[in-house]
């Protein structure tokens, strides 16, 4: 059960607080909430600059009689364009009377986990990489292993291309995808979470390798409170949930990347095995597969989810790319393999160098068949060998 704090920042706080049923001795919602509203306020200038008018909003999904609270912490925003809620997970522990409370992202949060009888071992392991000792997977590793977050073999308007999560602002994190049968669906298998306080309209799913997903709007969406989902888990419908603050114009859903516990560009990404690409301003930008490119306000096709050991062939033009039977052009052509295509990757070694979309590069790759691909005409999501050296 969800139990919600609505603590305005600023003037109206005593006002609030006042207004509130008087706390039970030493373990009273009033002190956890002001405790956890007192960290957000100091989250909330960054987010006054931004125009989001926040309110604190602490919703509290578990408590122990042994002292401990987990729920999300929430600004959330103005209904207005350009204007979205920001939402951390928290953990606080009661000790001597007063609560310590540490929010994702922050190294507390990390630590915490591993001690709260609250988090189970799914959570344990997962919340231990939100916190200072995250993995740093961004240093040029941008696989995902996600689907776009709805059925394979659709096809949905991105209606939105890479956009910050309250629209204008950097990284852009975001993108806006409407149309389809309407039901998003879990982009990899994680653990969700409700973020706002009625329990609709957004939902975080923390994956592994540190990343998490964002999905608002939704209309009719799951309660999920620590809720294992797997890839394709509905989620929710697409909708103008507004529930924690911004706008929204016609069903979708704003789709958002994080990673190590903050959003981050999608571009460069791969959903659905189409690589984002930001364009020069919000919601511009477009996406490809292979050399097939779908600007923003295009269709994008649902290919499935790219395996972490396989690639996508972009020839840099369309067409078809060899195969050979040894890492270099100096080896025999054994066929060929289209623009598009998906390969698996047994392993990797350097050779002849070629230039491509991405690059130049010497690392070939062994595909699954034992034929040989040049990683100059194929995207991997990273620059070095994704399944080890052969
Ligand atoms: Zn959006």
């Amino acid at each position: 059960m969800t139990r919600t704090l609505r603590l305005s920042i600023g003037g109206l706080l005593a006002a609030c607080l006042t207004a509130m049923a008087p706390p039970a001795a030493h373990a009273g919602p009033a002190d956890l909430g002001s405790t956890v509203t007192a960290r957000l306020q100091t989250y909330a200038k960054a987010a006054d600059q931004r125009g989001l008018a926040p309110t604190a909003q602490v919703n509290v999904l578990r408590q122990s009689a042994s002292g401990w609270a987990f729920g999300s912490a929430v600004l959330t925003a103005s209904h207005t364009e350009d204007a979205h809620p920001l939402g951390w997970l928290f953990l606080a522990r009661r000790d001597a009377g007063t609560w310590q409370v540490a929010f994702e992202g922050e190294p507390a949060f990390a630590r915490l986990s591993q001690q709260t009888p609250l988090a189970d071992t799914t959570e344990k392991r997962l919340f231990g990489q939100l916190g200072g000792n995250a993995p740093a997977f961004a240093g040029g590793d941008y696989r995902t292993g996600m689907r776009l977050p709805f059925a394979v073999g659709q096809s949905w308007y991105m209606a939105g291309g890479p956009h910050g999560w309250a629209g204008s602002d950097t990284p852009y994190s975001s993108i806006d995808l409407s149309g389809g049968d309407g039901r998003v669906l879990a982009a990899r298998a994680g653990t969700a979470y409700t973020m706002c306080g009625n329990g609709k309209g957004w939902i975080r799913v923390i994956h592994d390798r540190g990343y998490a997903t964002d999905y608002y709007h939704l209309f009719n969406n799951i309660a999920a409170n620590g809720l294992a989902v797997s890839e394709g888990t509905f989620l929710g419908n697409t909708g103008t949930d507004v529930s924690c603050g911004g706008s929204a114009n016609g069903a979708h859903v704003h789709f958002a990347l994080r990673q190590n516990s903050a959003y981050v560009a999608v571009s460069g990404h791969n959903y659905g095995k189409w690589v984002l690409s930001q364009g020069g301003s919000a919601y511009a930008g477009y996406a490809l597969h292979g050399s097939t490119q779908v600007n923003a306000g295009g269709a994008l096709y649902n290919y499935g989810a790219l395996a972490l050991n396989q690639g996508i062939v972009d020839t840099f033009g369309g067409g078809t790319v060899n195969r050979r039977s040894g890492p270099g052009t100096g080896y025999a052509v054994v066929g060929s393999i289209a623009d598009g295509a998906t390969f698996t990757v047994a392993c990797s070694a350097n050779g002849t160098s070629h230039t491509g979309r991405w690059g130049t590069t010497a690392l070939w790759n062994r595909m699954s068949d034992g034929t040989w691909i040049s990683d100059a005409f194929a995207w991997t999501g990273m620059s070095g060998p994704i399944n080890g050296w052969c």
